[in-house]
C-alpha cells in the first residue's frame, strides 16, 4: 500500500512511522493509500530544518524570491492534470472543480510574485532636523498552516506563497483525508528552485497540530477548518505566544428579494449550494426568500436540482461527486432525517441515490428543504453537504436580522434589482464577504479572504495586503548622521525641532 509520507528538507521523509491513517477514494469506497501521522519528534525535526532554512531565506533578495515564484507558477500550470487527479481521487470532487481550485490558488502565487512592490516601506525625511525615519517589514521566522480537506490545493495556497514570499519558512499540516496534493505542491516548489526546508509538509492528526501549536520555534499559525477546531487552535496557539489567524465554519445565506431575476437567482442558488457536493466554506446553504420570492423561486430551484448529474469525480459528465468519507455521508443523511422529524418540508430527498458501478462510493443526491425555521437543526448546524434549505420571511428587515443573528459570518449574498436595497444590505450585514447578485463572493487574491464572528478567530484575513501584514512584523528606524560638532549630553526627553 502506498504511504504518503512527510516532505522534509526538500524530499520525502524516509522513515515510515508507526502511526498511519487510511486514505480512501470516495467514489469507490476503496482504501487507496495510507498517510504518515507525525509524532512530536517529526514535528521537531521539521521545525529545526525550517529554522535553519529561514536563516538563508530571510536574506535572499526579493527579486530572487519573485523569480522562484514565477517558475513555480509555470510548473504548477504544467502539472495541472496531475494535481487535479490527486484531488479528485482523494477528495472526490469533479475534475473541473479541482481545476478551478488550483487556478484560484495560482492567483495567490501570482499576487505573491509582486512581493518587491508589496513589501515597500515608507520613508520620511527630516522628521526632526537632519533625522530621517523609515518603516520596514520583516518576516516572522518559521510559520505553519493547518488546512481542511475541502480545498487540498487552494487553501494551503492562500497561505504559503505569501508567507514564503515575505521571507518565512512554512510548514504545512494538510488534512489527513486527502494528503497527496500537498506533497505534489511541495515537490514542484523545490523544482522551481525553492531551497529545501523553506516549504515542508508534515502529515498527521491532532498530535501533529498540537506539537506545532506549542512549539517554541513556530512564530505564527494560519488555520482553516471547522469552528470548534478553529477556536481551539486560536486559543492554544495564542496562549503559546503565537500570532494566529484561524478561519472557521460557515452557514452562508442568500437573501432573495421579490424583485430579483428569479432565473438568475435559481441558477445561482443551485450552483452555489451543490457545487463540490456542498463541501465549500462559501457554499450557499440557506436561501432566505422574502415575500413572494419563495414561491417564485422554489419551482425553479427544484427543476434545476432534478437535472443535476451525480457521479464519480473522474466522469466528465458528472456535475457533483461523492462526499469525502462514509462518516460525512452518514452525518448528512442523519441531518435529513432530523429535518423531517423537526417539521421542515423535504422537497427533494437524495438519500436513496445509487450510482451504477459505484455502489460503495460515498454518494448522496442533492436534497432540498422548504419552510425551515431558524430553530431547526438543519438551520442551526453547518451540514457541509448537498443540502439547501429555504427560510421564508415577510420583509427584508426580517431577512437581514436572520443573517445577522446567525453565529457564523463567512459569506452572504443578496439577489435583487434594487441598487438601494443592495447597498443597504452591504452596509448593514455582519458578514465578512458579501455578494450582490454573486452567490459565492470569494475575493480575488489581491483582496483578502475571511469571515466575521465564529467564521474567523484572529484579526487578519488571508492573502492580499492582510496576508502580507500577517506574515511580517513592522520595524521603524530613526536615523541621524550628525556632525561630530553637534555632540553634547542632554537628559531631556527628545524634542523635535
Ligand atoms: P476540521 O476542522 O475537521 O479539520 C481541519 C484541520 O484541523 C485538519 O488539518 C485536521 O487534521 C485538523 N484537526 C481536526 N481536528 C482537530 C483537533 N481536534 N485538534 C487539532 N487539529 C484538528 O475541518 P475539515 O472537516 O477538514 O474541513 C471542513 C471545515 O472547514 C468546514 O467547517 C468548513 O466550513 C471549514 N472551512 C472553512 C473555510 C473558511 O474559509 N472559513 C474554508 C474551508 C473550509
Amino acid at each position: 500500500m502506498k504511504v504518503v509520507n512527510h516532505w522534509i528538507g526538500g524530499r520525502e521523509y524516509d522513515v515510515v512511522p508507526d502511526r498511519l491513517g487510511d486514505v480512501y477514494d470516495p467514489a469507490t469506497g476503496e482504501r487507496t493509500a495510507q498517510v504518515a501521522f507525525a509524532d512530536p519528534g517529526v514535528v521537531d525535526t521539521a521545525v529545526a530544518v525550517a529554522k535553519d532554512a529561514y536563516q538563508e531565506w530571510r536574506n535572499s533578495s526579493m527579486m530572487q524570491r519573485a523569480k522562484i515564484l514565477f517558475a513555480y507558477r509555470d510548473l504548477v500550470e504544467e502539472h495541472l492534470q496531475d494535481i487535479v487527479t490527486a484531488i479528485t481521487s482523494e477528495h472526490g470532487k469533479v475534475r473541473s472543480d479541482a481545476l478551478g481550485e488550483i487556478n484560484k490558488g495560482l492567483e495567490v502565487v501570482e499576487f505573491a510574485c509582486g512581493i518587491p512592490h508589496l513589501l515597500k516601506g515608507e520613508f520620511s525625511e527630516n522628521v526632526s532636523r537632519e533625522v530621517d525615519s523609515y518603516s520596514i517589514r520583516q518576516p516572522l521566522g518559521v510559520v505553519a498552516g493547518i488546512t481542511p480537506f475541502n480545498f487540498p490545493a487552494m487553501v494551503p495556497m492562500w497561505m504559503y506563497p505569501v508567507a514564503i514570499a515575505c521571507g518565512n519558512s512554512f510548514i504545512l499540516k494538510p488534512s489527513e483525508k486527502d494528503p497527496s496534493t500537498a506533497n505534489l505542491l511541495a515537490e514542484l516548489f523545490g523544482k522551481a528552485g525553492l531551497p529545501g526546508g523553506v516549504f515542508q509538509v508534515v502529515h498527521g492528526d491532532k498530535v501533529a497540530v498540537d506539537s506545532l501549536l506549542r512549539h517554541p520555534d513556530v512564530a505564527a499559525i494560519s488555520s482553516v477548518g471547522s469552528t470548534p477546531v478553529a477556536r481551539y487552535i486560536y486559543e492554544t496557539a495564542a496562549s503559546h505566544g503565537k500570532r494566529v489567524q484561524a478561519l472557521g465554519g460557515a452557514k452562508n445565506h442568500m437573501v432573495v428579494l421579490p424583485d430579483a431575476n428569479m432565473d438568475l437567482a435559481a441558477d445561482a442558488a443551485v450552483s452555489a449550494a451543490y457545487g463540490s457536493t456542498g463541501q465549500r466554506c462559501m457554499a450557499i446553504s440557506a436561501v432566505v426568500a422574502v415575500g413572494d420570492a419563495g414561491d417564485a423561486l422554489l419551482g425553479k430551484v427544484k427543476e434545476r436540482v432534478e437535472k443535476l448529474k451525480v457521479g464519480p469525480g473522474g466522469d466528465p459528465d458528472a456535475e457533483m461527486g461523492p462526499l469525502v468519507t462514509a462518516q460525512a455521508r452518514d452525518k448528512v443523511a442523519s441531518y435529513i432525517e432530523t429535518g423531517v422529524t423537526e417539521g421542515a418540508d423535504l422537497v427533494i430527498d437524495g438519500r436513496d441515490l445509487k450510482v451504477d458501478g459505484h455502489e460503495s462510493g460515498y454518494f448522496i443526491g442533492p436534497c432540498l428543504f422548504d419552510n425551515v425555521t431558524t430553530e431547526m437543526t438543519v438551520y442551526t448546524d453547518e451540514i457541509f453537504g448537498p443540502v439547501l434549505i429555504m427560510v421564508r420571511t415577510e420583509t427584508y428587515e426580517e431577512a437581514l436580522s436572520i443573517v445577522n443573528a446567525n453565529p457564523y459570518g463567512n459569506g452572504t449574498a443578496i439577489f435583487t434589482n434594487d441598487g438601494g436595497a443592495a447597498r443597504m444590505f452591504q452596509h448593514d450585514v455582519e458578514v465578512g464577504m458579501v455578494g450582490i447578485n454573486v452567490p459565492i463572493p470569494v475575493p480575488m487574491a489581491f483582496f483578502s479572504f475571511g469571515g466575521w464572528k465564529a467564521s474567523l478567530f484572529g484579526d487578519s484575513h488571508v492573502h492580499g495586503k492582510e496576508g502580507v501584514h500577517f506574515y511580517t512584523r513592522g520595524k521603524v528606524v530613526t536615523a541621524r548622521w550628525p556632525d561630530p560638532s553637534q555632540r553634547g549630553v542632554n537628559l531631556g526627553f527628545p524634542q523635535t525641532n
